[in-house]
């Protein structure tokens, strides 16, 4: 007899987590929603579409051999979805876990959802929102290292191990020349996978050659493939991690990093069994300085992010404090649509596995958003579609806060603007480039290092008192030939709308 609907939202696929920790064999049934608006409502990267179901159908599937009553069904929306059910099963009791994203915490409440609170990350909602309390200003090493203590996480007596909390200076390398990467793991497709991929090409739009389009196998879909790619990293990886986790390679998609995310994100993988297997290589003789890096990503970054996004609260979203307006440039749902070659990778990745490493996010992409003064809300709508792992809670404050300073500085005190000089140094690109990463003036200016400039110009009054940003005023304040750079600027900007840059 069943007394009560648990329902599991596609970013909570987890047994041991949220609402179905308390799961009753005999008396819950357990449903998911595969909305309309999640499948169609955008035009989203069908790979990211494809692993998203995928991996709610298989977990759906799991479910059940393990005995579970499980409806997963299709819906206009999760709501009409769930009065379906009621419609078939009664007017039962609704449990879910707090959703990860403010609309839906909304629209679950209003439809009387009871909550359970969201442990899919380390720290919870109020514990992070007491440490936000108390600071001045959210400087996410303040908040690493308290989580470093608090969670007992290479510390002793209160010390970080090896005397530094951050190995941060002897990372950040290049890329290597003449380097051999290790391979990355392949997931093999089943039959649920195969069908998914069948309704993702038959989404009108969505894929442009719907009959050649197929999933890469680059993502699990199932939590025994999460766990492969887990171990795959850490022996095949993590050692390297720490170097190179800030280079762009020309010969390589994902240099180190650990891909993920995905299943961090929708629940096929918690951050504490990611770290307590990290730290298990590290006892192991892992070297400190990836295992440190690694560990900052996962216990510090994300969970900074998700604490933000909940302590900035809904409006935070539509902030726009530098007035970008430009609408989105061709380029970054074209890749043919630019010369730029940096510009022309990474696009190309996104476009072939939904995924880039967080330097071509920041440091290519946002800063291509950001010198160019591409409204944030735009740039954003197009990362929440374009990447796998995107969820309102990450996207929120890594684009408008750190990625286009939209947010006038609150999250991160200077803007991450830079120039060809930084990308010729992290990338492999400018070789190959039409143009010429030292060149500010002239047809073949890097239009990064034109840009950089020209964006330090347009808001000199705004960042002339930002003392973290004196040094770059102070380089604009020499530049003899800011007349000419202006005129070009203009042009490299009239260029990108057009897709000829
Ligand atoms: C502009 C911008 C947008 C981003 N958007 C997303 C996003 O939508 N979803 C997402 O999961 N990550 C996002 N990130 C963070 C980061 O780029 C990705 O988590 C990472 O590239 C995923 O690949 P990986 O698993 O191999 O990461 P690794 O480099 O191996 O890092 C390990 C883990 O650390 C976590 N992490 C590191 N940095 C962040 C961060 N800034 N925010 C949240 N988690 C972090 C991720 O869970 C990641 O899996 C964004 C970063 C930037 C700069
Ligand atoms: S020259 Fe400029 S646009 Fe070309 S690859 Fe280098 S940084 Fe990118």
């Amino acid at each position: 007899m069943i007394e009560r609907i648990l329902y599991v939202a596609h970013d909570h696929l987890n047994r041991h987590r949220g609402v179905l920790k308390s799961a009753n064999l005999d008396s819950d049934l357990i449903v998911l929603v595969e909305s309309a608006r999640m499948t169609s409502g955008r035009p989203w990267h069908p790979e990211r579409l494809f692993f998203l179901i995928s991996a709610a159908r298989h977990f759906a599937a799991e479910l059940e051999s393990e005995g579970f009553q499980v409806r997963y069904l299709k819906a206009a929306t999760t709501i009409d979805g769930l009065k379906q059910v009621r419609a078939d099963f009664g007017d039962l009791p609704i449990h879910s876990a707090e959703p990860s994203s403010f609309k839906q915490l909304e629209q679950l409440r209003e439809f009387g959802v009871t909550f359970t609170p969201n442990d899919f990350f380390l720290t919870s909602r109020p514990d992070f929102k007491l440490w936000a309390d108390r600071q001045k200003t959210f400087v996410m090493e303040n908040f690493y290292r308290a989580q470093r203590v608090r969670l007992g996480i290479m510390v002793t007596a209160g010390e970080p191990d090896g005397g530094r909390w951050n190995f941060d200076a002897d990372n950040r390398l290049p890329p290597p020349k003449n380097y051999t990467w290790p391979a990355y793991l392949e997931h093999n497709r089943d039959e649920i996978d195969r069908q998914v991929a069948a309704e993702v090409q038959a989404i009108t739009g969505l894929v442009p050659d719907a009959e050649s389009w197929q999933p890469t196998n680059t993502w699990a879909t199932t939590r025994a493939g999460a766990l492969a790619q887990l171990a795959y990293f850490i022996e095949h990886h993590l050692a390297g991690f720490g170097p190179y986790e800030d280079a762009i390679a020309g010969d390589n998609w994902a240099l180190h990093h650990s891909l993920l995310s995905p299943y961090l994100n929708n629940g096929l993988l918690h951050a504490d069994e990611v770290i307590r297997a990290v730290l298990t290589a590290y006892r192991a003789g892992a070297p400190i300085g990836s295992v440190e890096a690694f560990v900052r990503q996962v216990i510090g970054w994300r969970e900074y992010i998700n604490g933000m996004y909940w302590f900035l609260g809904p409006e935070y979203r539509e902030k726009n404090e530098l007035g970008a307006t430009r609408k989105l440039l061709p380029l970054f749902t074209d890749s043919s649509k630019t010369k730029m070659a940096c510009v022309k990778q990474v696009v190309g990745d996104v476009e072939t596995r939904a995924w880039a490493h967080h330097i071509p996010r920041l440091m290519v992409l946002s800063n291509l958003a950001l010198v160019t003064g591409t409204n944030p809300q735009e740039f954003l709508d197009w990362m929440r579609e374009q990447f796998i792992d995107a969820a309102e809670w990450v996207m929120v404050p890594n684009i408008i806060g750190m990625a286009t300073h939209a947010d006038g500085g609150q999250l991160m005190t200077k803007p991450y603007a830079a120039g060809g000089a930084y990308l010729n140094k992290m990338t492999q690109s400018c070789k190959g480039c039409a143009y010429d990463p030292k060149k500010r003036v002239g047809e073949d200016a890097c239009p990064f290092t034109t840009l950089y400039w020209d964006f330090l110009d347009r808001h000199r009054d705004r960042f002339v008192t930002n003392h973290r940003m004196s040094q770059q005023i102070f380089g604009l304040n020499r530049l003899s030939d800011l007349p000419e750079l202006r005129v070009r600027a203009q042009q490299v900007l009239e260029g990108l709308d057009a897709g000829e840059i």
